[in-house]
């Protein structure tokens, strides 16, 4: 038996976060070199496919494990304070695989690739940013050729985190050649019917881990494998959803670190001198108060996805779709003081690196929330609703 089929073996009968656990445990340990050399975090990636976490969101019938939402997010968080490039993979694979989930239950290809990823623990990326488009992914300028039963896809991709590793990519364009922008579909190609040629390097403040390269995306593909939903509703019913949740876990998961690295801190500085109260000790009372304030955010995120799953006019509601840019936008702006304050606490021994206490490669991986999807481009889409749309009051969810 090889060492990772043994390790999902031993692991079948743990719970989700006791395996999630053992990931973060060898993400930590990379997490620095990960970061140094801007490279794949290949060790955690396999942690995670020796668990068997890459299809946990996957029905059961087709082979997953139906975790919900919430479950994942917490895995997300798990895995971001431990290193935030493997927990941004895991969470940029789970949204694409809610699209599968959501969106493809219904296409005989997509059912099929549900269980093919669950037998392969298959990694799927994701190509909506657009040279000329940028972060807009409501709009495309490629658009998708169907000639018979096959498909044909040309994209300027200038950001695929883990292309150049994933073993399928999910591909957003205009639905044909002559439809308007906004008309997208969303493609499934599988890693032999692509070739990726890099355009742009990604050697970034943060999130170097993700290696989210440019590259010149050329497919060709049989045509069943184009999702049967128009991406509008794709994105709307689910994927702005759940990106926005599982990023925000991602990011509540290196602000934690941050607090609990500035809790030992100040524990530390507690033991050697007992009965004088350390000087971090108030900042530390008052940062704790802020990552609640995330983690409140966020879980209100979770539970108001998780309750409107079950009815589709809520879920195609303005309120809705407020509520999840503000979850957005609250967790990406809050976890930078937060991490600023730990820094303050742990003083030079955080802002060095390579101590116990060592805060800069959270401080850079947390400055990427607020350009995930700009949120200067989130609060303008709020704002329009805002218009028309009567503030929630209520604190009855
Ligand atoms: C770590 C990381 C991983 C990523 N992985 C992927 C991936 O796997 N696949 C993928 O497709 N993309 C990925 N992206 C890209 C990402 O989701 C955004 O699409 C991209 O970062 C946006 O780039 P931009 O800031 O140049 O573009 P834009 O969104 O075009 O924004 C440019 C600037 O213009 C301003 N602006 C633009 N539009 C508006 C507006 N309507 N109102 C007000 N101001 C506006 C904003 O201030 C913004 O800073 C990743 C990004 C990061 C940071």
């Amino acid at each position: 038996m090889s060492a990772a089929i043994a390790l999902a073996a031993a692991g079948a009968s743990d719970g989700l976060a006791t395996r999630a656990a053992r990931v973060a445990a060898i993400a930590g340990k990379h997490a620095d070199a990960v970061d140094a050399e801007g490279r794949f975090p290949r060790e955690a990636v396999e942690a995670m496919r020796a668990e068997r976490l890459l299809s946990i969101q996957i029905p059961v019938e087709l082979g997953g494990e139906a975790a919900s939402i919430t479950q994942i997010a917490e895995l997300c968080s798990i895995l971001g304070q431990a290193c935030a490039a493997s927990a941004m993979v895991f969470a940029m694979h789970q949204i694409k695989l809610s699209s599968l989930v959501e969106h493809g239950a219904g296409s005989d290809w997509h059912r099929d690739f549900m269980r093919r990823i669950a037998r392969e623990q298959l990694l799927l990326a994701s190509a909506t940013t657009e040279g000329g488009i940028g972060g807009n992914l409501r709009n495309s300028i490629c658009a998708i050729t169907v000639e018979g039963d096959t498909c044909f896809l040309e994209k300027d991709a200038t950001v695929i985190s883990y292309g150049a590793h994933a073993d399928a990519i999910l591909i957003t364009s205009r639905s044909h050649a002559d439809a308007a922008s906004s008309d997208q579909v969303l493609t499934v190609f599988l890693k032999d019917q692509y070739r990726l040629e890099r355009t742009v390097e990604w050697n970034t403040l943060g999130m170097r881990g993700t290696c989210s390269d440019g590259f010149l995306f050329k497919g060709e593909a049989p045509a069943a494998q184009i999702l049967p939903k128009p991406f509008a509703e794709i994105a709307a019913q689910s994927m702005l959803a759940s990106s926005h949740l599982l990023w925000s876990g991602v990011w509540y998961g290196i602000a934690a670190d941050a607090v609990a690295r500035a809790q030992a801190f100040v524990r530390a500085a507690a033991r050697k001198s007992p009965g004088t109260p350390p000087p971090g000790a108030l900042r530390l009372a008052e940062v704790s108060s802020l990552l609640q304030m995330v983690k409140s955010n966020v879980v209100a995120g979770l539970k108001a996805y998780e309750e409107a799953k079950a009815d589709a006019d809520r879920l195609s509601s303005m309120a809705f779709a407020v509520a999840m840019n503000n979850v957005k936008i609250a967790s990406s702006e809050m976890i930078l003081p937060i991490i600023n304050h730990a820094m303050l606490i742990c003083g030079i021994m955080g802002y060095k690196n390579g101590t116990p206490y060592s805060l800069g490669r959270h401080l850079r991986d947390a400055h990427s929330a607020q350009l995930m999807i700009s949120n200067d481009r989130i609060l303008g889409n709020t704002s329009t609703m805002l218009l028309v749309h009567k503030q929630d009051t209520s604190l009855l969810g």
